[in-house]
């Protein structure tokens, strides 16, 4: 399996990184060494004195597909899950500052933290628009650090997941990271991260 992700998908992100704004979807992908789940820790990598946190709802890919018409992209998803786009910012910043790939700052082993998945039928239990408009959220020690709805996304999962296969063909059980809110920031030692959408508590960890 795969690990796609998205960047550059709210309008807010992209303002509080400088970022200019994508005509088309910001693509990138993480091995499978980086998934991190059941709640277990994080641990902040040697290489790294500014990890952040992206928060951002996932889907699963539920059927093959390549070259996916958009009014046909809602039939290869079902299940959603929340997770963390783990990112070494300071890593990410030489790299782009030498027009460099991203993978070294974001494809690191245990960065792509995710939570069980839950029927897309849940999210619809919320509001009526289900995965069009969720809310999700992270909350830092506590505090809440990251608020979104999937409704401010720039490219939505379906509009993602026509373009993404395009270039690379889904296969069942790949993973899409569909794009981080405004509130980035770094995480240290100690710190306890719990992820909520559509009302629902995703996954708690802690960083180490
Ligand atoms: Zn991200």
């Amino acid at each position: 399996m795969k690990i796609i992700c998205i960047g550059r998908n709210y309008t807010e992100h992209i303002k509080e990184l400088n970022n200019e704004t994508p005509e088309e979807p910001v693509i990138f992908i993480k091995p499978d060494t980086a998934l991190l789940r059941n709640n277990n820790p994080f641990f902040i990598p040697d290489f790294s004195n500014d990890v952040h946190h992206e928060v951002e709802v996932v889907v699963k890919i539920k059927k093959p597909g390549r070259h996916i018409p958009l009014g046909f992209a809602k039939d290869y998803y079902d299940e959603v899950a929340l997770g963390i786009d783990f990112t070494a910012r300071d890593v990410q910043s030489q790299l782009k500052a030498k027009g460099l790939p991203w993978e070294k700052a974001k494809g690191f082993d245990h960065s792509a933290a995710i939570s069980a998945f839950i029927p897309l039928g849940e999210l619809t239990n919320e509001v009526p628009e289900g995965i069009y408009a969720a809310a999700f959220s992270l909350e830092k020690n506590g505090m809440v650090v990251q608020s979104g709805n999937t409704n401010q996304m720039i490219h939505n999962v379906d509009e993602i997941i026509a373009h993404v296969s395009e270039y690379f063909s889904l296969r069942i059980g790949d993973y899409i990271f569909t794009g981080t809110p405004a509130g980035v920031g770094a995480v240290k030692s100690g710190d306890q991260l719990k992820g909520f959408l559509a009302g629902k508590e995703m996954f708690n960890f802690v960083v180490k």
